[in-house]
């Protein structure tokens, strides 16, 4: 197959600004690669692929972002920069799809999804969130009426936020094992990772690492700077260790050394990349029962759940969270999300969207 593969709109890839997409999205194109399928790749300026996929070939376009839907309200109409980059993506997409199979979009937008009605390529989407935008949410369901299976989703907590899509098709997420070291410090930090955006709940993680007396170390791309400084403020001094944002094959090998990641979104998390890098590693994860976590950690296995926004039971279980054996955390990835077996459940989801064009 000849894939190709539509970037984030917001942030170039290795920025951080694109949350987990910017992973997943290189997971996909190893996984691809491997498979033996060739993929293009149409990302930012200062755009950097992980050393796996030099075989894929990288577009570069130029322009202004997106401005995240996570961060507007539900109700906001579409906005367009001038010079917009998802426009310049988009455009050279199209030119290169026309000598391809597919344009797969990882881009949470309405322009991409709205081509889909009105260009007669197959263009297939990763939705990468829940519903963040009503105009979206619409248009999905009325290019869904046509094209029903040109949508997948990682989670179905996440597809959930879609009800009007019946079976959805669900892909999960996947990662190059082979960039993450299984390390058995059950003495450890307690980690938090992510971008620091409301949405992620930073301060319950806080919260626990303060009660038993402990910093957190916090490693992300802090997208809120304000947010930031509110959560600091509310605690005493030195509560939050704060680490920056690593390349990946940094993060793991901190987040490794850790005893446990503390995972408290406050949004329908779509997956929760973090959390199967930190089990990859053999860390455990206490997060809340919500989203894309609470169909991924395996309770009393591979970590804990508490009931949402219940930072007390997040506390309680941080306790004794060393009694989790760190070997079935990595064991669970090797068997449920390698970068294999999501690029193997891509290419049969997008064998079903070709056909219909056919
Ligand atoms: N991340 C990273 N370096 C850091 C902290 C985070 O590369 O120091 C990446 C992490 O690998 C993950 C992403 O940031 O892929 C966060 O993705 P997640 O799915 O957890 O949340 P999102 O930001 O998409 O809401």
């Amino acid at each position: 197959m000849r894939i190709v593969l539509i970037s984030t709109p917001i942030g170039f890839l290795g920025s951080g600004k694109g949350g987990g997409v910017e992973l997943t999205l290189n997971s996909l194109v190893s996984g691809l690669i491997s498979l033996g399928h060739s993929v293009d790749v149409i990302a930012p300026k200062n755009s950097k692929f992980h050393d796996s996929n030099l075989k894929a070939k990288l577009h570069i376009v130029e322009g202004e972002d997106q401005i995240s839907w996570q961060h507007q309200d539900y109700n906001s109409p579409v906005t367009i920069p001038d010079n917009s980059l998802l426009a310049g993506m988009l455009e050279k997409g199209l030119d290169i799809a026309k000598n391809a199979d597919v344009l797969l979009n990882m881009s949470y937008d309405w322009l991409p999804i709205w081509m889909t009605l009105n260009f007669e390529i197959p263009i297939a989407h990763i939705i990468s969130m829940g519903s963040e935008s009503s105009v979206i949410n619409n248009l999905i369901s009325k290019v869904y009426a046509k094209y029903p299976n040109n949508f997948a989703f990682h989670s179905k907590m996440q597809a959930n936020d879609y009800p009007y899509i019946k079976k959805p098709t669900i892909i999960g997420n996947g990662f190059n094992l082979n960039n993450y070291i299984f390390q058995d410090s059950v003495k450890g930090p307690l980690a938090w990772v992510g971008r620091v955006a409301p949405e992620k709940g930073l301060e319950d993680a806080v919260y626990v690492a303060n009660k038993l007396g402990e910093k957190l170390k916090v490693w992300g791309y802090i997208e809120d700077e304000i947010y930031a400084s509110n959560i600091e403020k509310s605690f005493s001094q030195g509560a939050i260790d704060w680490m920056g944002f690593l390349s990946t094959d940094k993060l793991q090998k901190e987040l490794g050394k850790c005893r446990a990641l503390v995972n408290t979104p406050k949004w329908n998390e779509a997956y929760g990349n973090v959390i199967v890098e930190a089990l990859a590693c053999g860390v455990p994860v206490i997060a809340y029962k919500r989203g894309g976590p609470s169909e991924i950690i395996q309770h009393g296995q591979t970590g804990y759940l508490a009931d949402p926004d219940d930072k007390e039971t997040l506390l309680y279980y941080a306790n004794f969270i060393e009694k989790i054996n760190r070997k079935n955390c990595r064991e669970w990835v090797e068997k449920n999300a390698s970068a294999d077996i999501f690029a193997n459940k891509v290419v049969n989801w997008l064998n079903k969207v070709i056909i219909e064009y056919k």
